[in-house]
């Protein structure tokens, strides 16, 4: 890519979540990712180096570094971010132009594009890329909750209540998080039919790299090459067990089917069947680094605020906005077991808590490639697998996280966990 003959029309709109805006390059398999801010607020250039730096450094000792693509910044020409920004502006859902693209820092990331042929090996048929955001997998534990419904109704299906009654979607998902990362093969066919039902923002599918809407017709549809051999005949059932089992078992970041255990195997026990090197494994560990809830971590968090105040030059030593480098990691591992008062406990606990939130906001994104294994058998698949989503999550931002926290559950009991 060369940054000094960047034009607008090799890129198109790919996507966009709260905070970044993504478009992928027309040949080649690439995406540039471009930060997002409130239109209000164009003071604050984004840390776009300690994103890369996060995710390189922390993110991907926690969930494994085969899942993990951290990019790179890039230095764009500012007159094709803006011509960029306007192309774009069209293809935006209106739901997401509160916050506007920077057109200021020219600085963007540039990250292999996960749902482009192109990365793949050519096939007859092009891969089928599925992007699930699984959301938090556990419920915290009843020490350190003031409310009992935090250890009875999970933290997304409360969040489901709350969104409705305040219109941001219209119907609520039955998708739960608990299921899905349950390791029960029941539960987690449950949790894929009920993303398919209600995909909202957790779930996408894309073919060719486009974005398709994942009803449950053409989902079927164009899971069928993919899925054929497991039964001659394919029905939901069959689709969604396959990719439970896609789920339940990749390990490796690529891997065949026949890497898998039979379609038939037992292999589910208890609820915490996820084999330890799966991905989704990997990402609930990482978000139950939150081992307080937000309301035990809360006066962690003032402790060290005010540690802060008394002695600012502290910040530093204690990478409160980074360097997210090994000793950053090192002071979450090493956390003491037990508080014992010291400012260093409640940086620890902090940093852990900011870990586990970003593992509880990132994105799997699955690549299914089917490939002929020998003349005489089915038609095999190639998945590979991969996290994506991985920012810091910013040390100011848990005041908020609290007052969330409490209108969401304020908001379910109020309801009574009935919706119109
Ligand atoms: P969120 O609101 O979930 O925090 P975000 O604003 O941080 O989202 P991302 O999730 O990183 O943004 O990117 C938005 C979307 O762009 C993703 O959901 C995904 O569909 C797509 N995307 C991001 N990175 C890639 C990539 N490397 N390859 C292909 N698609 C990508
Ligand atoms: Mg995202
Ligand atoms: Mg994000």
């Amino acid at each position: 890519m060369e940054l000094d003959k960047m034009d607008e029309n090799d890129w198109k709109y790919h996507g966009e979540g709260n905070k970044s805006l993504v478009v992928s390059h027309v040949q080649h398999p690439r995406v540039l990712r471009l930060l997002k801010y409130p239109a209000e607020d164009s003071e604050n250039p984004p840390q776009i180096q300690n994103i890369v730096d996060f995710s390189s450094n922390v993110m991907s000792s926690l969930l494994g570094e085969k899942f993990i693509h951290s990019g790179e910044v890039v230095k764009l020409p500012l007159e094709f971010v803006r011509q960029l920004s306007i192309k774009v502006q069209h293809q935006r859902p209106a739901w997401r132009c509160d916050k506007v693209m920077d057109i200021y820092s020219g600085c963007a990331l540039c990250l292999p594009n996960l749902t482009s042929p192109a990365l793949h090996q050519p096939t007859h048929t092009p891969p089928l890329c599925i992007e699930i955001k699984p959301k938090c997998g556990f419920l915290p534990s009843p020490k350190h909750v003031s409310k009992d419904i935090k250890t009875k109704v999970c933290r997304y299906c409360m969040h489901q209540h709350y969104k409705v009654a305040n219109g941001k979607w219209k119907r609520r998902s039955f998708y739960c998080p608990l299921d899905l990362f349950s390791g029960n093969r029941q539960r987690m066919h449950f949790a894929i039919k009920h993303l398919i039902e209600e995909p909202q923002n957790n779930f996408k599918v894309f073919k060719e790299g486009s974005d398709e809407s994942p009803d449950m017709n053409s989902l079927l549809h164009h899971l069928r090459p993919y899925f054929l051999h497991a039964n001659n005949r394919i029905n939901s059932h069959v689709t969604r067990f396959a990719m439970v089992r896609t789920f339940l078992f990749f390990s490796g970041a690529d891997g065949t089917d026949c890497d898998l255990p039979p379609l038939n195997t037992s292999v589910f026990p208890g609820s915490r069947g996820l084999p330890s090197d799966s991905v989704l494994f990997r990402i609930l560990q990482t978000q139950m680094l939150d081992t307080l809830d937000i309301e035990g971590l809360y006066p962690l968090y003032r402790q060290v605020e005010q540690h802060l105040q008394d002695f600012p030059k502290e910040r530093t030593r204690l990478q409160i906005e980074g360097p997210y480098n090994e000793a950053f990691l090192e002071k979450l591992q090493k956390c003491p077991a037990e508080d014992d008062g010291s400012v260093e406990y409640a940086v620890a606990k902090v940093h852990q808590y900011r870990v586990a939130m970003t593992a509880k906001d990132c994105s799997i994104m699955v690549a299914l490639v089917q490939r002929q294994l020998r003349d005489f058998r089915p038609p095999a698949f190639s998945y590979s697998a991969s996290i994506l989503d991985l920012d810091p999550k910013p040390f100011d931002s848990i005041p908020r996280q609290l007052r969330l926290d409490q209108k969401i559950v304020t908001c379910y009991l109020r309801t009574g966990g009935a919706l119109p």
